[in-house]
């Protein structure tokens, strides 16, 4: 998983489907990533979940899953974050 957010920025699903894990295994594996990585002196970037309604950025969220409910508009219809590593 440390290769492929790398090379690029991927979603859970995403990683979900090239690892073959289910997506919610994907965000304990990125808790992890971010503390195996920190210590190399990189970092887990996490690009926050928008709202495809209103545009709200969830810019504050420090969990790696994904929000339920646009906070703003109350839109459930919501982009994904995405995660890299620099
Ligand atoms: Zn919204």
């Amino acid at each position: 998983m440390i290769a492929l957010l790398s090379e690029a920025e991927l979603d859970a699903m995403d990683l979900s489907r090239d690892l073959g894990i289910p997506e919610k295994e994907v965000y304990g594996h990125l808790s992890h990533i971010a503390r195996t990585v920190s210590v190399r002196g990189r970092r887990l970037v996490i690009r926050p979940a928008r709202c495809l309604k209103c545009g709200y950025v969830f810019e504050d969220r420090k969990r790696f899953t994904r929000p339920g409910r646009c906070p703003c508009c109350r839109g459930t219809r919501l982009e994904r974050p995405a995660y890299s590593i620099r």
